[in-house]
């Protein structure tokens, strides 16, 4: 099923005058628009991979599909994120949680700002839940395309740092990716699925 450009959740000019027609029509019909083509494309390209059993492009299209998908993912959530007449206080549950972990809404907007104005380059700030820790935290994400869509969650993962595998395995990474296949507790993996996809 190919990803569609999800329609604005309010009018272009809904938003004025804190964020403007244009920018808001630029930035939704062309620019999420192209992350959304290019999520399709690199999809289609490593399904075909996969059909003609050939990975020589595997580096270029998993890049790919990190950078379209992150950048489908978060331009999604941004404009879910506003609303013509928001702003003010966090309220409900969100609210508690942040004066748990950041001491109050004061400290937490202080913080997001300043983690937003200092991202370098081009990228985004985001406030995000932890399930390992518990916790939220503020994230900076410079080139969202770090070879991740946000908001996965992972349930396999191999190490494939040199720490890893070198004393025994030196620079051979194949070879111990090969053997690492004979370890996989698929039970614990089971288990993460079904917590992740609930
Ligand atoms: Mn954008």
């Amino acid at each position: 099923m190919p990803h569609t450009l999800p329609e604005l959740p309010y009018a272009y000019n809904a938003l004025e005058p804190h964020y403007d027609e244009q920018t808001v029509r630029i930035h939704h019909d062309m620019h999420h628009k192209a992350y959304v083509d290019g999520l399709n494309n690199a999809e289609a390209k490593l399904q075909e991979a996969r059909e003609k059993g050939d990975f020589s492009l595997i580096k270029h299209w998993e890049r790919e599909i990190a950078f379209h998908g992150s950048g489908h993912i978060l331009h999604t959530i941004f404009w879910d994120n506003m609303k013509p007449g928001g702003g003010g206080a966090a309220a409900g549950k969100i609210a508690d949680r942040i004066n748990q972990d950041f001491t109050n809404f004061e400290t937490f907007k202080k913080q997001f700002s300043a983690a937003a104005v200092a991202v370098e380059g081009s990228g985004w700030t985001a406030l995000c839940w932890n399930p390992t820790f518990s916790k939220l935290e503020i994230l900076q994400i410079e080139k969202h395309q770090n070879l991740t869509q946000w908001g996965v969650i992972p349930v396999l993962v191999v190490d494939v740092w040199e720490h890893a595998y070198y004393l025994k395995y030196q620079n051979k990474r194949a070879g111990f990716v090969e053997a690492w296949w004979n370890l996989v507790n698929w039970d614990d993996v089971n288990k993460r699925f079904s917590v992740a996809v609930k």
